[in-house]
């Protein structure tokens, strides 16, 4: 499964599990940016929801932080793994539904990193 892929099926999935009820109709628009940013949310999802969702994602981050912190070091490699596979899922989720081209824009940031100097010109 390529990353386009898995975005298509995480957001189906979470669509039939009743998760983003209202319809996005953003297209990917990276080469032809909307004149206003408003005009991206349709219907009845809001702004205010999509930042619900990147809220979920950072749950899904702060569920990692805490399988660490949990004392049984035997558990937490397949927690973690698991919680890392939530991080990826919401992310998939959330990009399908924007229509972003999450695969192309992955692409575009490592190479973009590779690029970069040492720790990105920062101490740490
Ligand atoms: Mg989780």
């Amino acid at each position: 499964m390529n990353i386009t892929e898995m975005c298509e099926k995480a957001h189906k999935t979470a669509k039939e599990h009743g998760f983003w009820d209202g319809e996005m109709t953003w297209k990917d628009e990276t080469m032809n940016p909307p004149n206003e940013h408003i005009t991206i949310v349709k219907r009845t999802t809001t702004l205010n929801s999509l930042f619900a969702k990147l809220a979920l994602i950072h749950s899904e981050v702060s569920e990692a932080v805490e399988v660490l912190r949990t004392p049984n070091s035997l558990k937490w490699p397949p927690a973690l793994r698991e919680e890392l596979a939530d991080i990826l899922i919401r992310t998939a989720a959330f990009a399908a539904a924007l229509g972003l081209d999450l695969e192309k824009a992955v692409q575009d940031k490592m190479t973009k990193n590779e690029g970069r100097p040492w720790k990105h010109g920062r101490l740490a």
